[in-house]
């Protein structure tokens, strides 16, 4: 077994050793790469102390000494070396109430969470796999260290490593640790909201978002996302769909692009499903308004989630719009009127949305469906060529030339702005001064009468 180390990290090593220190590459960087994937960083296991390895290197940071570790800064890249160290109690189900350092490589492996984690390489020594890693990596299984129930019990979040692992990796979870998993989903409650979102953003991001059904199989969802629960119990008696609400989720998050915005905004898309279905003497089902129902409820998971603004912003406004122009019955104007509100820029978005929607639909007038969505890109086309005003930005008349106009500044400027523009969103050619100011007039008759 060769792998390839990057030219800064054989250096790091390397002064370890002339030190009379062992070193090996550990963890994320020696599974990435025997997989054939870019590790994302290389992380570095050692028997020197933090105080010793900060007397090898020039520049280094102390990331987290009392936790053994040191970044050492070469050509401006950090990387992490770790003092090898034995965990002790775990209490709080989230981390050890004190490490011991420890001269042995195997105590420094036994800690870590799953086989294929917990190897480590050196370049003239090879690899170190002490729990079968490799073994584990060709089964494609992600298998915890040691006992799978006292590991969980230890560190809640390594439930949600395993799953986001199996996600990243394209891994099934071997049975033991599975059976270990459902007995300690309670436990995540233990664990911080800002881990769980980084594991739950990895996963829904991963090449394979469909193990959220996973989550939801082991019990993990109804711990960090009910909703997503309600989804999965919500069935579709349409001939629209082939399945229920959660399954037609999971398969529009395999048509979106692997992006945070995309993939939450898919998770969510259809969040206001479960309180809005009705079903007809026909005993097929509706959901009417769901987005709109959904877009506050979108925003309150990831709220609490405590995801960025930008993203939010960006998700709740596809839950909002997703169903946009859903019928084949939109006008040029009703679009013009759509993009007003939404925000045309944000069209290519909704449209990927749209599609990956139709994707996770049944084939039912499937046609149809793909030739109204035709039709908008021409709308949309349409609107951008001929520069139509969307906003009131846009309009060929501003306040200055209002108040000229005789318009006093106030409430009563935004409410002829406003109507300006709906004037102009019905038909793109109003868009002229002269056109302007004379509606300007006959509205403020009317108004003022
Ligand atoms: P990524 O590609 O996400 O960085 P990674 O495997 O490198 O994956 P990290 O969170 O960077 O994951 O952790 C580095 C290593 O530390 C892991 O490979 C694992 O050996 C160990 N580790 C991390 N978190 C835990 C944990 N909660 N419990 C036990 N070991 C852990
Ligand atoms: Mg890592």
């Amino acid at each position: 077994m060769k792998i390839f180390i990057p030219q800064d990290v054989l250096w790091i090593l390397r002064k370890l050793n002339e030190n009379g220190f062992e070193a090996y590459v550990v963890g994320g960087c020696v599974r990435d790469s025997i997989l054939g994937r870019k590790p994302s960083d290389w992380d570095i296991t050692t028997d020197a102390e933090p105080m010793q390895v900060k007397g090898i290197f020039r520049r280094t940071i102390d990331t987290g000494l009392q936790h053994g570790t040191v970044t050492v800064m070469n050509h401006g890249v950090g990387y992490e070396v770790t003092t090898y160290r034995l965990d002790g109690d775990y209490s709080d189900h989230r981390r050890p109430e004190s490490v011991t350092f420890s001269r042995d490589l195997a105590d420094d492996l036994m800690r870590r969470d799953f086989t294929v984690n917990a190897m480590a390489y050196h370049p003239e020594k090879g690899l170190v796999d002490l729990y079968d890693g490799l073994a584990d990596m060709k089964a494609r299984v992600i298998r915890a260290v040691g006992d799978p129930d006292e590991r969980f019990d230890e560190d809640a979040l390594r439930i949600l490593r395993a799953v986001r692992f199996a996600a990243q990796l394209g891994f099934t979870i071997e049975p033991a640790t599975k059976a270990a998993i459902r007995n300690h989903v309670e436990d995540l409650s233990h664990v911080s909201v800002e881990r769980i979102e980084t594991e739950l953003t990895k996963l829904i991001c991963s090449p394979h978002p469909e193990e959220m059904e996973e989550l939801y199989e082991l019990g993990i969802t109804a711990k960090i996302l009910p909703e997503f629960d309600r989804m999965m119990e919500t069935p579709q008696n349409t001939p629209y769909h082939y399945t229920d609400v959660g399954h037609h989720t999971i398969a529009v998050m395999q048509h979106v692009s692997p992006t945070k915005a995309m993939r939450y905004a898919a998770l969510l898309h259809d969040i206001g499903k479960p309180a809005c279905r009705t079903t007809d003497e026909a005993g097929v089902d509706h959901f009417k308004k769901h987005p709109i129902v959904g877009e506050p409820m979108a925003e309150q998971v990831l709220r609490r989630l405590k995801l960025d603004n930008k993203t939010i912003d960006s998700v709740c406004r596809l839950v909002l719009w997703h169903d946009f122009g859903i019928n084949d019955d939109l006008t040029d104007a009703g679009f013009r009127r759509g993009m007003s509100k939404m925000g045309i820029e944000h069209f290519p978005e909704y449209l990927e949305i749209r599609r990956a929607d139709t994707a996770g639909q049944s084939d039912y007038r499937k046609e149809e469906k793909q030739e109204t969505i035709n039709r908008l890109i021409r709308m949309y086309e349409k609107t951008v060529e001929a520069e139509a005003a969307l906003t009131v930005r846009d309009l060929a008349i501003g306040g200055k030339e209002l108040k000229e106009a005789g318009v006093p500044a106030g409430p009563r400027m935004g409410e002829i702005l406003g109507h300006l523009l709906d004037y102009v969103l019905e038909d793109p050619a109003r868009n002229t001064r002269e056109e302007l100011l004379s509606e300007t007039e006959r509205f403020l008759r009317i108004i003022l009468a």
